[in-house]
């Protein structure tokens, strides 16, 4: 079933609210197994509207609008719709005492504004909507179903929920099911990642493969449709087993899974304590770590050990190496791990030391040149990074380069 949604209202045109109703519909209707393949924004202009319902219901089964059916002479979508199908429009006594009852209950008065409200074309079925005036309106017309639903969202969704749904499902059955899983990794490139399941993406047919890049990650999605969800969630399976024999490396999550969440799961899990001391991130590392609920189970603190000073008097760095080999070096990284782990007497311990730019750089050491380093039970690990970019782009690496590090140590020493 091919179903077009319909946004109307200048105020989206102007680009005054953002639209929340299509992606709303989109997903449900989806959801569904409906193939909602089809959006369009159009104006309060009566001409404009009737021609985008006419290309919608020669190219939809199922057309779906939004707004304009409250009582102001902007709000005409049935009016539109009932001349493009030939309808007249009818009062509809049961709407009159509906809206009403909504403003006897609210103390207010009813304007004959109100009982446009309640105009209905012929034949239409007529939907309550429980959290406004404004009824939604149902037309079925020859092979196509026209729907038409209230702007405030809050309305449609409610209407959607109660009353749409078990309507579209009641009327056309179940269409299958459509599911999706991200797998979410790290440390790799998008054409590197790309390359590496090439074969996968060529052939891909059901499910879908979609790549997505967020700020170093690369999300890969699956999109099964089927009957049912066990079929779907197979199908999905699946791939996801072919694929992870070629990534699985780089793999930390799933769907909304965060790698701080990841990290986070991980110490809960082994019982372990974690302090970290950090230079050019700033506190960030330590930051993304407790943006996960339940952190203070296993994070202990952190000390912003920006200049040297601080890295021999609180992080307990050795001047003479800081001497020797400089702030930004393996060296100092793992002697900030090290140090920080057991001033603060933690199982696991993180330095991170870079440049950030865009100054501090010298030929041997440009921006973008991080260390970081994990010290635990199992020992020592240190990774130097280049990365590029602006000094908050950097940062943002090395945080996340930081908690990837941790979450491989925490899972490749069990
Ligand atoms: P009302 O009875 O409130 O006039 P209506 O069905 O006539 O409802 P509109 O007049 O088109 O709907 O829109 C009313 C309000 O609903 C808008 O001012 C806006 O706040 C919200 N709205 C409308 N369409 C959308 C949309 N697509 N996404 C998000 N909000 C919307
Ligand atoms: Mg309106």
């Amino acid at each position: 079933m091919i179903v077009e949604i319909v946004s109307t209202g200048t105020e989206l045109l102007l680009g005054q609210i953002v639209n929340t109703n299509a992606p709303y519909l989109a997903r449900k209707l989806n959801e569904l197994g409906f193939d909602a393949v089809y959006q369009t924004t159009v104006g309060d202009n009566r001409r404009r509207m009737s021609n985008v319902l006419a290309i919608a219901l020669e190219r939809a089964d199922i057309v779906i609008t939004s707004g304009g059916l409250g009582p102001t002479q902007g709000d005409i979508t049935k009016e539109v719709s009932a001349e493009l199908l030939e309808r007249q429009l009818q009062l509809h006594e049961p709407s009159v005492e509906h809206i009403r009852g909504f403003f006897q209950r609210r103390r207010l008065t009813m304007t004959n504004n109100n009982l446009r409200q309640a105009m209905m074309p012929d034949g239409a079925i007529v939907v309550t909507n429980h959290r406004g005036t404004a009824p939604g309106v149902i037309i079925e017309h020859n092979d196509k179903t026209i729907i038409h639903l209230p702007g405030p969202p809050m309305e449609l969704e409610h209407m959607f929920e109660a009353s749409i749904l078990p309507y579209l499902t009641k009327r056309f059955g179940g269409q299958g099911v459509i599911i999706s899983k991200v797998l979410r990794t790290f440390g790799i490139g998008e054409s590197t990642l790309e390359e590496r399941i090439r074969r996968f993406i060529l052939a891909q047919k059901n499910p879908t493969i979609a790549l997505l890049a967020r700020s170093g990650e690369i999300h890969v999605r699956l999109t099964a449709k089927a009957d049912s969800e066990p079929e779907a969630s197979a199908l999905i399976a699946d791939l996801e087993a072919s694929l992870r024999e070629q990534i699985n490396q780089y793999i930390f999550g799933i769907d909304e899974q965060s790698l701080e969440q990841v990290v986070g799961e991980e110490l809960c899990r082994q019982k372990l304590s974690i302090a970290l001391a950090e230079s050019c991130t700033g506190g960030a590392a330590t930051a993304k770590l407790t943006d996960v609920p339940g952190s203070s189970s296993y994070l202990i603190g952190s000390v912003v050990s920006y200049a040297n000073r601080i890295k021999t008097e609180q992080v307990g760095v050795d001047a003479a190496l800081l001497q020797e080999y400089g702030a930004v070096s393996p060296e100092t990284a793992t002697a900030m791990a090290q140090g920080i782990r057991s001033k603060f007497v933690t199982d696991i311990g993180v330095g991170i030391t870079g440049i950030a730019g865009p100054g501090g750089s010298t030929p041997e050491k440009p921006v973008g040149l991080v260390y970081i380093a994990v010290a635990g039970p199992q020992g020592v690990v240190v990774e130097e990074e280049h990365f590029s970019g602006q000094r908050t782009a950097i940062k943002t690496r090395a945080v996340n380069s930081a908690l990837d590090l941790l979450r491989r140590y925490l899972q490749t020493k069990n």
